[in-house]
């Protein structure tokens, strides 16, 4: 579906501010970035350009809030503060998710999507915040021993530009309901809906300083605020080199650090499987946001009885999808920029001799400047193969058979990431051993993703990094146990 607003329409807030302690305010050099369009190449917007000095402000207002009015709200008061933002968010879902396409490169849908689950996300922490309990522990005659749940205090979120309102939603969302202060340092490539958020959270009533919004370079703003030492926890999503730097920083400071990385995530299609079932799964996971998911599916390993009829039926579909500017509403979008294209084409270079079972046709109106990568299905590539075992984060997925589920086990964990992985089978003996023996934060069974599940701890192994994020469990990252230790006789 076209849209016939335009993005001046939509920017009700000063793209170029940044939102420092309840105020919007130019970054201190006065510098701005250029934004992109990946539909068109074409410059949109201009955003801050936030620098140390400007990062040193956002944390000294988080701190500031900490001991104010946000470190004195009550568990329900968080509670009810992520209520209203969430229900702003679902008032103004459909011009976040215009803003979101746009600035993302994703189709409207996906987009729309997202919206949805940047609400359910804070509808899910408002719910949460004051179900967030210590316990009591038995001990020693004449003790009374328990345990409290304490904020970190100011917290950094460094998000990514693939899913920014879902990241957002899961990172800030949880630290929020925990009592935390956040510094959000949005990417320079896609920021447009953080601003927004923040600008909502502020209609909202979230005390001044709670939320501090800092756009601008990776290798200024960024790496000024993980290595800010005001900072007491660090969330990352992006990738593994940046996320090793991240890493590196927090050790230097000695606070906890949560680290979401991508993958190479498989999908293991078993002869017994329900192949109808599995076949819009099996494409839409490799090319949903063209690809640059950090759960993208980019292998999906196929056992030899259906071997054949999986890969036709794949490339079948390959060859429906339609490629796209981000508001026509397509199959696929284009990349977020010349360089991830790059690294894409890149990538497909290097498979120049592998069979190429399909490939999806983009629309004759994609602009020229646009960053399209029209996706690529590859046929039988061995597990070795570079494509088969780095993360690509393109429209590209490769199909591998296998013999057995011994040998299906080992492609599918001999790779250095461990995000998720899915089985198809109707075995349910199967279904419950490769849950177990499948190297990954989350296994799926007849399924993939489970819809996105706020509600559902994620998180990788190996590169794919550490910590978990969604559900609860990410309320335990947020917070710091403290024991108190009580002697009375
Ligand atoms: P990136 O890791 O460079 O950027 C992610 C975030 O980190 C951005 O906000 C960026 O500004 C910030 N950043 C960059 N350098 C920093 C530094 N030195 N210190 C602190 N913060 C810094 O990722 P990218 O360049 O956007 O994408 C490159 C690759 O990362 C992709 O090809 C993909 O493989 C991976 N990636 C993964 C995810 C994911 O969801 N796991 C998301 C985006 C990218």
């Amino acid at each position: 579906m076209e849209t016939d607003m335009t993005l001046a329409d939509d920017l009700w807030f000063t793209p170029s501010q940044c939102f420092i302690g309840g105020r919007w305010q130019d970054p201190l050099s006065g510098e701005t970035l250029p934004l992109e369009d990946p539909s068109s190449g074409e410059t949109i917007a201009q955003i801050a350009r936030c620098q140390q000095a400007d990062v040193d402000a956002a944390v000294v207002a988080a701190g500031a809030a900490m001991a104010g009015d946000w470190g004195r709200a009550t568990a329900a008061e968080r509670g009810r503060v992520l209520a209203r933002l969430g229900a702003l968010v679902l008032e103004n879902a459909e011009v976040l998710a215009r803003l979101e396409a746009t600035d993302v490169g994703k189709p409207l849908k996906q987009a729309r999507a997202d919206a949805q689950a940047l609400a359910r996300y804070l509808e899910f922490y408002a719910g949460a915040a004051d179900k967030l309990t210590g316990e009591t522990i038995p001990y020693l005659d004449g003790y009374t021993v328990y345990t409290l749940r304490e904020p970190h205090g100011v917290t950094a979120h460094i998000v990514p530009w693939n899913y920014p309102m879902q990241i957002i939603g899961r990172s800030v969302g949880a630290a929020l309901a925990a009592g935390n202060a956040c510094v959000l340092k949005p990417a320079e490539e896609a920021c447009l809906t953080a601003l927004a958020f923040a600008d909502l959270a502020l209609k909202a009533g979230l005390p001044a300083g709670a939320l501090n919004v800092v756009p601008g370079l990776g290798e200024e703003a960024g790496a000024a605020l993980a290595a800010h030492p005001g900072v007491e926890h660090i969330s990352f999503t992006g990738s593994v080199g940046v996320g090793s730097l991240i890493q590196a920083a927090a050790a230097k400071n000695i606070v906890p650090v949560t680290l979401e990385l991508g993958g190479k995530s498989p999908q293991l299609v078993f002869d017994d499987a329900d192949i109808d079932a599995a076949l819009p799964f099996l494409v839409n996971a490799g090319v949903q946001n063209a690809g640059q998911t950090c759960s993208a599916s980019s292998r999906i390993l196929v056992q030899r009885g259906v071997y054949a009829q999986v890969l036709d039926r794949m490339a079948a579909r390959y060859r429906e999808l339609r490629v796209g500017p981000a508001l026509a509403d397509l199959d696929v979008g284009p990349l977020i920029s010349a360089r991830q294209k790059r690294i894409v084409e890149g990538f497909l270079k290097q498979g120049a001799d592998l069979e190429r079972a399909a490939e999806a046709q983009m629309v004759a109106e994609a602009p020229e400047g646009g960053h399209y990568v029209a996706p690529v299905l590859f046929a039988r590539v061995a597990p070795g193969h570079v494509l088969a075992r780095d993360e690509i984060f393109g429209p590209v997925q490769v199909v591998m058979p296998f013999d057995d589920e011994e040998e299906a086990v080992a492609i599918a964990n001999g790779t250095d990431y461990g995000l998720v992985a899915s089985v198809w089978s109707r075995d349910g003996a199967r279904q419950m051993r490769l849950a177990r023996r499948l190297r990954a934060g989350q296994v799926f069974v007849n399924n993939y993703g489970a819809g996105g599940g706020v509600e559902l701890p994620f998180g990788g192994v190996g590169k794919s990094g550490h910590g978990r994020e969604k559900g609860f469990e990410a309320l335990y990252g947020f917070t710091r146990l403290k024991t108190v230790a009580a002697r009375h006789g």
